[in-house]
């Protein structure tokens, strides 16, 4: 069966998405840690990050660089973070947290409410610093 990230990626499922390419997609996680947590996903469905070949995950790394640029252009966070977990959804990707403050943590345990409209606002704010 096809994963939510596949669903999201085949444009079955809505996502909040901030840029894309053939190969990759990155877009707004809906359950945020921090405002514009994003995450980014190969769009081959690879369970484990560390799986993908050397040149594959040396590819969906820059593409994770761009949208870190961006991120700290548009959001203008200290710094972002960079998360690898995946015991929740089985489709390799990487979690881009922006760190606003020093006492942040960076870790994925504490959602934070984002509206819809907020979502959308900053899923367009970041694409519009995305240069691929
Ligand atoms: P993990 O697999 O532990 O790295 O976590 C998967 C992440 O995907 C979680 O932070 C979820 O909030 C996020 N997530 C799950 N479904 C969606 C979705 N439909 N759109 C955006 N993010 C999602």
């Amino acid at each position: 069966m096809a994963t939510i990230f596949t669903k999201i990626i085949q444009g079955e499922i809505p996502c909040y998405k901030i840029a894309e390419n053939d190969t990759h997609i990155a877009f707004l996680d809906i359950n945020p840690v921090a405002e514009g947590h994003s995450l980014v996903v190969p769009k081959k469905e690879v369970d484990y990050l560390f799986d993908l070949s050397d040149s594959h995950f040396a590819e969906t790394m820059l593409f994770a660089k761009k949208i870190a640029r961006a991120m700290d252009e548009t959001l203008k966070p200290i710094r972002t973070g960079i998360i690898l977990d995946g015991r929740e959804v089985p489709h390799a990707h990487i979690h881009l947290v922006p760190i606003y403050k020093s006492t942040q943590s960076v870790s994925l345990g504490k959602k934070n409410d984002v509206s819809k409209e907020r979502m959308k606002e900053i899923a367009k704010i970041i694409s519009a610093g995305v240069k691929l």
